[in-house]
């Protein structure tokens, strides 16, 4: 396996938990891919808040090949990349955070339904370096 994050430990990526198995908060997620990118809904594990968060699709294309996405703020937890996110309602950081796997069935998804194009899913891994 070669990919890697940049901004993260050798411990944080030897342990093979970027590719595991997803855990359970994505039961309480509702996820779509859409002409904008991966849309994910859900509510605030704090004060049960809806929230909704759309990765565009440079940003799924950029996980799916285990990078970080740039500019924005991003941090693995748990083996998912997780968007620095607050709930606006009680200000707490909430995001269910995406897996390489599910943002690499998500591009798969969305070139299905031309939603992206090939070249452009490629174009983009080139510019993350994959
Ligand atoms: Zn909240």
């Amino acid at each position: 396996m070669n990919q890697h994050f940049d901004d993260v430990s050798e411990h944080d990526i030897s342990d093979d938990s970027l590719f595991g198995s997803a855990v359970s908060v994505t039961s309480r997620v509702a996820a779509k891919t859409t002409r904008e990118g991966y849309e994910m809904s859900f509510q605030c594990g704090n004060c049960g808040n809806p929230c909704k968060v759309v990765l565009d699709w440079p940003e799924v294309v950029a996980i799916s090949v285990g990078k970080l996405p740039h500019p924005q703020n991003w941090y693995l937890q748990s083996g998912r990349v997780v968007p620095n996110l607050l709930c606006r309602g009680c200000r707490r950081s909430v995001s269910p955070g995406v897996t390489p796997e599910e943002a690499q069935r998500a591009v798969s998804a969305g070139v299905h339904a031309r939603f992206i194009s090939l070249p452009d899913v490629q174009m983009i891994r080139q510019r993350y370096g994959s």
